[in-house]
């Protein structure tokens, strides 16, 4: 299986390469061979990207919104007429099973392309009355922006950086993670079929520390990492001191809450959804799930019987559910939470191995794997895992359930399952998230902001609120009358 792009990175409207920079083999999970080789930016790979943004930035912030919008929802048809092959390309980079990739990763981003493309003209300034003098604001771009993406959903994450940041009128430079490098290079040929001027959306593949150059260098006004927290905190400081605009999405630990009067059958597909798409590597995912004692032998039941009907497999093969991990060294970290979990009393209640499957011996699969009896301090229900596995945890009382649930340094996400709406108000309203669902779990719809509180990140993806973070406020006082001045 070969996926080999035609050179390692995108900049000014067309591929290059540098033989100089180290080679990053790309993998194919679900058998560990080699589907592509690229290289690492050199730093003149790093200095032709910075200046292709810069100097096409001026010129694409003076064209109106709408004329910019045009060409991304040009860009939103192209990836949607493509979306058979950018979901393969995705499934052989990630192992992610092709029944997601085709529903949930180029559609998502051509969502956002063409969301931005339509907002971006109504995303406007104020007008504001001074009595005898007035002022206005004006929403202006920031200039060239740096993307940095995560392994688990790169085509998306380069579209949900990508549309908004060039809505407003900026230029992008966007640094895919080393283990997935291939589908944001399909995506800037598509922009450029879409008229989008030379040198706009430029991508450089690499490690951190190409990541950490594009984040420090002078041409950089602004940087928006999806990552892990521990990333998030050395991109936030590495930005702080050179005073950029820093977005962050990073990791979580969210609490899912069933109550007794909960729908159950919709609360194990929330639950499932929460816990085992993409194979567990979803930052928002729902891996503490605290079950109310009334509902739980029906929860787990019914739990144990959908989890054992996920079909693990070929990840081309439309049938199957699950693929495997990204690596094996994702794999390794994936398993040695499930023996710290069992080390620390929870009861492995399903799954925990590594199955083999023929064809896909190579593969870095992991069963879905349900933990009960688990305790709020076990490192299992502290710390982000990113694998399929789930906490269940049961619980009496709302006030209880909520403090257990704030109980974490995380705050992506939360979610509440609950016939009774005043209480599923009321509950949301107390939990510490930034991303939240109601009788449902995972759903982030372009429409509605993105993001976390607490360590889980600063700042918005999607909506209006991601605009406001594409651009700087400019306020302008205007004087009608005569200027009053003492000397
Ligand atoms: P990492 O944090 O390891 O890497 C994220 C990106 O940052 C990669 O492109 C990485 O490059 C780059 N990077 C690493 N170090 C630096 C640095 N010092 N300066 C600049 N860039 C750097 O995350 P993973 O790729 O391992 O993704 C998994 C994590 O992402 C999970 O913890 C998950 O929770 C989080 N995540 C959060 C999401 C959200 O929206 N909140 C969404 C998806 C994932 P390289 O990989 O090449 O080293």
């Amino acid at each position: 299986m070969r996926a080999q792009p035609k050179a390692s990175h995108y900049i000014n409207g067309r591929y290059v390469e540098d033989e100089q920079g180290a080679v990053i083999d790309v993998l194919y999970p679900a058998t560990g061979e080699t589907i592509a080789r690229v290289h690492s930016a050199t730093e003149n790979i790093v200095e032709l990207a910075m200046e292709a943004a810069r100097s096409a930035q001026p010129a694409w912030a003076r064209l109106k919104p709408v004329e910019r919008g045009r060409i991304l929802r040009r860009a939103a048809e192209l990836v949607l007429a493509r979306n058979d092959d950018l979901a393969r390309l995705e499934t052989l980079n990630t192992g992610k099973a092709l029944q997601e990739t085709l529903v949930a990763d180029a559609p998502s981003a051509a969502e956002a392309l063409e969301f931005f493309g339509g907002a971006v003209a109504s995303f406007t300034g104020e007008q504001v009355d001074l009595g005898q003098s007035f002022g206005y604001t004006r929403r202006e771009p920031l200039g060239v922006c740096v993307g940095i993406g995560a392994w688990n959903y790169p085509i998306q994450i380069a579209g949900w950086k990508a549309a908004p940041a060039l809505a407003m009128g900026n230029a992008m430079v966007f640094k895919p993670s080393e283990l997935t490098p291939l589908t944001a290079l399909a995506l800037a040929e598509i922009f450029t079929e879409a008229g989008l001027p030379d040198g706009l959306f430029n991508v450089v593949q690499g490690l951190g520390n190409v990541g950490a150059t594009l984040v420090t260098h002078p041409a950089t006004a602004k940087v928006s990492l999806t990552g892990s927290v521990e990333t998030g905190r050395k991109v936030q400081a590495l930005a702080g001191g050179k005073m950029k605009h820093a977005t962050m999405e990073l990791g979580g630990k969210s609490p899912l809450i069933v109550f007794d009067d909960a729908d159950v059958k919709n609360a194990v597909g929330g639950a499932l959804l929460a816990n085992f798409y993409s194979t567990g590597q979803i930052c928002s995912n729902g891996t503490r799930v605290f079950v109310q004692k009334g509902i739980y032998e029906h929860f787990l039941d019914d739990l144990t019987r959908r989890t054992k009907a996920i079909r693990l497999g070929d990840p081309l093969d439309p049938e199957t559910h699950l693929g495997p991990l990204i690596s094996r060294a994702q794999r390794d970290k994936v398993m040695g939470y499930i023996a710290i979990g069992q080390e620390e009393g929870a009861t492995l209640h399903l799954g925990g191995g590594t199955p083999k499957l023929q064809g896909f011996e190579g593969g870095y699969y992991v069963e879905p794997t349900i933990f009960t009896e688990v305790g709020d301090h076990m490192r299992i229900a502290r710390e982000e895992i990113f694998g399929p596995v789930m906490s269940v945890l049961t619980f009496e009382e709302e006030d209880e359930v909520i403090a257990r649930a704030n109980d974490t340094e995380f705050g992506l996400a939360a979610g509440v399952f609950t016939r009774d709406l005043a209480r599923a108000h009321r509950v949301i309203a107390a939990l510490d998230a930034g991303t939240c669902w109601i009788n449902a779990y995972n759903l982030t719809p372009v429409e509605l902001p993105f993001g976390g509180f607490k360590q889980s990140g600063i700042g918005r993806e999607n909506a209006r609120a991601a605009l406001a973070h594409y651009s700087q406020l400019k306020s302008v006082y205007v004087e009608m009358g005569d200027v009053e001045s003492p000397y």
